[in-house]
């Protein structure tokens, strides 16, 4: 079955719209004493407040030329890469999934998963309040969904939060250091929910490789002194949406492996 071009575009457009919305979501986020929906949109030296076709997601960057039309200030190519990015998933999703209950699911997953990435690499942090509803929505959507059975949810929640979470308390007890962070424990239990405890395996070893990699190139660059913390979150969340759009040729290499067939 194919999905209408014409849908595709539509819901990439729809996309491109809710991620002008993360954009304030990941700006005012960290900062709770901002309301998320006012003041409406201004720049932040002058604050003058945009027209509506300086509003336009990812074309408005490219007509103003990455600046505030009135004071000139440079605007962040994160405005831009943030809409194109929910817009590009969008449009994956719709091809993917079609018209469906998964489709609509995995828009606000991904949409959250692009909000954690962002405001992980800015403040080192995830916020719970998008993973501990995230992990309710999760169940909730195996309810409805047929890409994963409520069982499958329970024990990838049970499996990506509370074992890691009784790994790290008993660390916490054991050397009086907090060595994993909690945030990444409870995104871990929300990819679980999301996408049952199958892709766990997966989402843990790439996301492990990848991080240490980008850890290793890191140390290389800054050499002495480097203890700067990579935020793991955004490799967790990376993995989860490879697994959402490849998890049949994913786990059908697992099968392959477990059965000696590969490589
Ligand atoms: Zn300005």
């Amino acid at each position: 079955m194919i999905t209408d071009p014409v849908l595709i575009t539509i819901f990439a457009i729809f996309g491109a719209i809710v991620g002008s919305f993360l954009n304030v979501v990941i700006l005012r986020l960290p900062y709770p004493e901002q309301s998320i929906v006012f003041p409406a949109s201004h720049c932040p030296r002058c604050s003058s407040s945009l027209h509506w076709y300086e509003n336009i997601p990812i074309l408005s960057y490219i007509f103003l030329r990455g600046k505030c039309s009135h004071c000139l200030m440079h605007i962040s190519i994160q405005y831009p890469l943030v809409e194109l990015a929910m817009a590009l998933l969008s449009a994956a999703l719709m091809y993917s999934f079609q018209l469906s209950i998964a489709t609509a699911g995995y828009f606000l997953f991904c949409a959250a998963l692009l909000v954690i990435i962002v405001i992980d690499i800015h403040h080192q942090i995830i916020p719970d309040v998008i993973s501990l509803p995230g992990i309710l929505l999760g169940f909730l959507f195996s309810l409805l969904s047929p890409t994963v059975t409520w069982q499958d949810s329970l024990i990838g929640l049970v499996l990506g939060g509370g074992v890691l979470y009784a790994v790290a308390t008993l660390y916490v007890l054991l050397r009086k250091i907090d060595g994993m962070g909690g945030g990444d424990i409870k995104l871990l239990a929300m990819i679980g929910a999301w996408l049952g405890w199958q892709s766990l395996p997966f989402v843990i070893f790439a996301s492990s490789f990848s991080g240490s990699l980008v850890g290793i190139i890191a140390m290389f660059y800054q050499k002495k002194g480097g203890r700067t913390r990579i935020p793991f979150g955004p490799f967790l969340s990376l993995s989860a949406l490879i697994y959402t759009f490849y998890s049949e040729n994913i786990l059908y290499v697992f099968h392959l492996y477990l059965n000696g067939q590969w490589p």
